[in-house]
């Protein structure tokens, strides 16, 4: 979603007592001047910042919501407000120091519309060391009416001096009667929501944002691969050209971790309610009959070492990376490993 689209969509119906909490903060005028959002990925933190800045910005608000008719309403729905700042990487996956800098020079000045101002600031675990003791100076005073909002999956990378100075509001999964009928009223295909819902773990944004319709298609290309790998049919540095060939690296290394997680829960307990892919049985039993728990804990491991690498800084070869991992799974396959 483009930002002017996340502050249309509001509060997210399972945001309900986040939202109640702040509004009570709001009403008494003690909404804390820093925020830190945290949660996991694509469970909509980042909706509620743009619901709660449009709020803070909006000249009418009813009942906790902007009302999407006013000035600044139609100024923050186009992405132009000018006392609604937006600080994420550019052109590196870091949030730099300039970026604070500009920041903290923004965050002094008057509000151009002579409200509130609000800055979003996403993912906060992007600034780099002196990005975030950049960012300590503003967190501390803050300009009158002016309200930081850190938006962040990962809040242990944070800076404790960041964290300390924010009010945490944790974001939680929604349950599936949440999640649900809200996907259901985004998507029109007969996709079968449940399965896509357990698939990303019940994050609702990962179904809609990554979960097209093709997703079902490559994620059988993937089981495809990783079978004829385990068979011994097609060799890992094959079956890596291949996938990487159709597919981004990220969302390999996610079915990766699907398929053994799936596998390590089928050999610890009889019953399989609680699986990911719920309808890959065949392949998740033959994951099951060639890989002890040893060697399934250790894929895991290795599959959230390079998902890491491919989503850090370092900018690793993601052919060299998945090449590897898939050696790695062939030897455990083949019991060759130690
Ligand atoms: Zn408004």
């Amino acid at each position: 979603m483009s930002e002017p689209e996340f502050a249309k969509a509001g509060y997210l119906p399972w945001q309900q007592p986040q939202k109640e909490r702040l509004q009570l903060q709001i009403a008494a005028d003690r909404l804390p001047h820093a925020l830190l959002f945290s949660g996991i990925k694509d469970i909509g933190k980042k909706n509620f910042a743009f619901a709660l800045g449009a709020q803070l910005l909006c000249s009418h608000p009813d009942s906790g919501n902007a009302c999407n008719q006013c000035s600044s309403c139609h100024l923050v729905n186009a992405g132009t407000h000018p006392d609604l700042r937006l600080v994420h990487p550019e052109d590196s996956r870091l949030i730099v120091i300039e970026q604070i800098r500009h920041l903290t020079e923004w965050v002094v000045q008057t509000a151009q519309q002579g409200g509130r101002k609000v800055s979003i600031l996403y993912p906060a675990e992007q600034m780099n060391i002196q990005s975030a003791n950049a960012l300590l100076k503003c967190l501390e005073e803050p300009g009158a009416d002016t309200f930081l909002i850190l938006v962040t999956d990962q809040p242990g990378r944070l800076l404790p001096t960041v964290r300390s100075r924010c009010q945490r509001i944790e974001f939680q999964v929604p349950s599936e009667e949440e999640a649900i009928p809200w996907l259901q009223s985004r998507t029109d295909s007969g996709a079968d929501i449940s399965s896509l819902l357990a698939m990303a773990a019940g994050a609702p944004l990962k179904v809609v944002n990554q979960f097209d319709e093709d997703y079902l298609s490559r994620r059988a290309r993937i089981v495809g691969e990783i079978d004829g790998l385990i068979m011994g049919k097609v060799t890992a540095v094959s079956a890596a050209a291949s996938l990487l060939s159709k597919d981004y690296p990220v969302e390999i290394y996610d079915a990766l971790y699907g398929f053994f997680a799936d596998a390590l829960r089928t050999s610890l307990c009889s019953t399989n309610n609680t699986l990911i892919n719920k309808d890959l049985e065949t392949f998740i039993n033959l994951i099951c009959s060639n890989f002890d728990r040893t060697a399934m804990l250790l894929f895991i491991e290795c599959v959230n070492m390079s998902r890491r690498a491919i989503s850090g800084s370092s900018n690793p070869n993601s052919q060299l990376l998945l090449e590897s991992l898939l050696i790695k799974l062939a030897e455990l396959a083949d019991g060759r490993e130690e």
